[in-house]
């Protein structure tokens, strides 16, 4: 085949705990990924030459080499120079739904599904875990986004343990249109606040790992307990994020008014999701939220949790 269409789910955090600075620069977190319904398309489609394109029709995202899906195929054709010569360059054309810098991972996820489908076009026959280290070179998020489901995160995010699925959760999600919360200010204000006095050497860090609050909600998705995932959310940058962005906060206090089972920022946000136990629920919390609220800025989608990481669209 020369071309193949990609489902790229977006993800929420259920969980994220910043435990404290890594030697590498990095932050070291413990985060529940899930994957969501909500999910850009994109099409790929083996060229003649050896160029690598990106088309994209929505205004904030960038169609040259910043692109997160062209740096994925170009690290494809640097790590495969043979089949990137046999088969030539690729066309990728993101259909987006997913919003832009929401906190849902939208890029993370765009360049995990052009990972997957170039091993697709060029025959590579790469197993998951070497699609997973591909992933990790591009960012921190991108190796969940190729297996998606529900999974615990550590290191950096990338080094993944798969949990139990979540079936039948429903998710609301809200964002204000023209709200951005640039994520590089997020982790450099919690860690200005929180991180001052510990955490900083490699054997604390070490001592640090022991001692993560992820347990509880781990549980709670053992024992497939929504009820209880709805009460143990958690977002440490919710601490920075909330008191600068009172929109976030009233958002989270209009799923609450609803009578959602949770609700939480996604990663550095601005998303709030809220969780509901079934979709009838999840849509008159959607309306409701659109009523007590009345700002035409405030976006809202209902969802649901999903299994799937990258796949071909049939
Ligand atoms: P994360 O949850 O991983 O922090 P995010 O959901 O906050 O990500 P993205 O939607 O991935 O944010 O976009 C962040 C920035 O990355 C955008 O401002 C955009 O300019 C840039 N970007 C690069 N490639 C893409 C892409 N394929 N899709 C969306 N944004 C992209």
């Amino acid at each position: 085949m020369r071309s193949y269409s990609l489902i790229s789910p977006a993800k929420i955090n259920l969980y994220l705990e910043i435990i404290g600075d890594r030697p590498d620069g990095y932050h070291e977190l413990v985060m529940v990924l899930q994957s969501i319904g909500l999910s850009d398309r994109i099409n790929l489609r083996s060229l003649s030459t050896d160029i690598i394109r990106v088309q994209c029709d929505h205004p904030q995202v960038p169609q040259d080499k910043s692109n997160l899906a062209y740096r994925a195929a170009e690290l494809m054709a640097v790590k495969f120079p043979e089949a990137f010569a046999q088969y030539g360059g690729v066309e990728i054309a993101i259909e987006k739904q997913i919003p832009v810098g929401a906190g849902l991972a939208g890029g993370s996820s765009n360049a995990a599904a052009v990972i997957v489908g170039i091993d697709l076009l060029w025959h590579l026959g790469l197993t998951q875990s070497e699609l997973q280290e591909l992933a990790a070179k591009i960012g921190s998020d991108v190796p969940f986004c190729i297996a998606g489901g529900t999974a615990l995160a550590t290191g950096r995010g990338e080094e993944l343990s798969p949990l139990p699925n979540l079936d039948r959760l429903y998710v609301v999600l809200g964002k204000y249109r023209n709200l951005a919360v640039y994520t590089p200010w997020a982790y450099q204000t919690y860690r200005q606040q929180y991180l001052s006095s510990y955490v900083r050497d490699a054997d604390s860090l070490e001592a640090r790992r022991e001692r993560v609050h992820s347990g509880p909600m781990v549980r709670a998705i053992y024992n497939k307990d929504g009820a209880k995932i709805g009460q143990l959310l958690h977002n440490d940058l919710e601490k920075v994020v909330l008191p600068e962005y009172p929109q976030v906060l009233r958002l989270r206090e209009a799923f609450i008014s609803a009578g959602v089972l949770g609700t939480m920022m996604s990663g550095s946000g601005p998303t709030v999701f809220a969780l509901c136990e079934t979709e009838a629920q999840a849509q008159q919390v959607q309306q409701q939220v659109r009523q007590s609220i009345l700002d035409p800025d405030l976006d809202l989608w209902v969802t649901g949790v999903t299994t799937n990481g990258i796949h071909v669209s049939t």
